[in-house]
């Protein structure tokens, strides 16, 4: 996701919904190049106050330090002193850590009730448990991805350090356990991104969360590492998203600015996957492995970039396995082996139906 040379934590936005809700945008820093939003929404429903935050920042590095700046200057911008506890619940919008790490924190802070989709809820719950289990499968998925011994070593500790950012916390609802709505609040279930990834709507403004940004296309991973995400859902998801808000005026993502027109960045996103998809039945007119064909893809990358540029390549790969598009050229060392092997997968020719 891109970095914003402009961005400065404590500069604040705000925006009004056509029902009167008032939002505040809160940057933070979630990450060393990641930098994201959290949202603050102030609404009344029914005579009850929402007092909203979506998402929490990761919880590293100066993230919940940016959070509080924003509180403030929101306070002073909002005329009325709005702290963590003043908050009435914190919705998320799936569980990746840059989202939700900021709980450790804001938890003991305050008294709002917490909710995620049933689909992330482990997210939250069972981190520790989860990281294992993911950096198990992960291992495996490397090995077939052609990944050396050595530098699978390397991803796989990258990958654990995440175990360190983290401690589990208790969740209070789940959006389907509350039929994907909130007092003004409406979720709808966008798998893909992310298994529980919801999107969600007050009024004339919709959050996104990652489902869609502006102008990154949103990372995609294989399903066979986490069920309900992958390619597949994820390209449905779009769809879904495009009949339920498609004439949403103003959509607002976990990162970067502002969408002002959701169907035309949809088919931008849409696009870009059926060029990668095409890219990759090309290079694949020759057997190679999904390491090689994300370097093919991304060219050189460093640090956690290869792990995403792998699981990005593997999820394509996956998209068109599934679709009968591909075969797999060593059929025979898998035969003969009963742990995971190197794959390589070659470009079938149209099989006539
Ligand atoms: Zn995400
Ligand atoms: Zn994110």
């Amino acid at each position: 996701m891109s970095s914003r040379p402009e961005f400065s934590p404590g500069t604040v936005k705000t925006f009004q919904t056509s029902a009167g809700g008032t939002i505040v945008q809160i940057p933070l820093q979630e990450f060393p190049i990641l930098w994201g939003y959290v949202y603050l929404v102030l609404v009344e429903h029914d005579s009850q106050p929402y007092r909203v935050l979506i998402d929490t920042g990761s919880g590293f590095g100066d993230s919940n330090q940016n959070l509080e700046t924003g509180l403030q200057v929101a306070s002073q911008v909002l005329g009325e002193q709005i702290g963590l506890d003043s908050l009435t619940h914190i919705l998320i919008t799936h569980g990746h850590i840059d989202h939700f790490g900021g709980l450790n924190y804001i938890r003991p802070r305050s008294s709002a009730q917490l909710g995620i989709h049933e689909l992330d809820l482990r997210n939250l719950t069972n981190y520790e448990e989860r990281i294992t289990i993911v950096a198990r499968l992960l291992g495996d998925f490397l090995v077939e991805a052609g990944v050396s011994d050595e530098r699978r070593k390397q991803l796989i500790d990258l990958y654990m350090i995440n175990k360190s950012l983290y401690r589990s916390v208790k969740v209070d609802f789940t959006y389907e356990a509350m039929g994907m709505r909130l007092g003004p609040f409406e979720m709808l279930h966008v798998p893909g991104h992310c298994a529980g990834h919801v999107v969600i709507r007050l009024h004339d403004v919709l959050f996104s969360g990652d489902h869609v940004l502006n102008q990154t296309s949103p990372h995609q991973a294989p399903e066979k590492l986490t069920l309900s995400t992958g390619l597949e859902h994820y390209l449905q998801s779009l769809d879904i998203l495009e009949r339920w808000a498609g004439d949403i005026p103003l959509t607002l993502g976990g990162h970067e600015s502002p969408i002002t027109n959701l169907p035309g960045r949809l088919s931008a996103i849409r696009s870009l996957h059926q060029q990668r998809l095409s890219q990759v039945l090309a290079f694949l007119n020759e057997p190679h492995t999904i390491s090689e064909t994300s370097h093919h893809l991304f060219g050189e990358v460093h640090g956690y970039n290869v792990l995403l540029a792998l699981e990005e390549a593997g999820a394509h790969i996956e998209y068109l396995y599934q679709r009968g598009k591909l075969g797999i050229a060593n059929l025979a060392d898998i035969e003969d082996n009963h742990r995971p092997v190197l794959i390589r997968y070659y470009h079938m020719p149209a099989v006539q139906l």
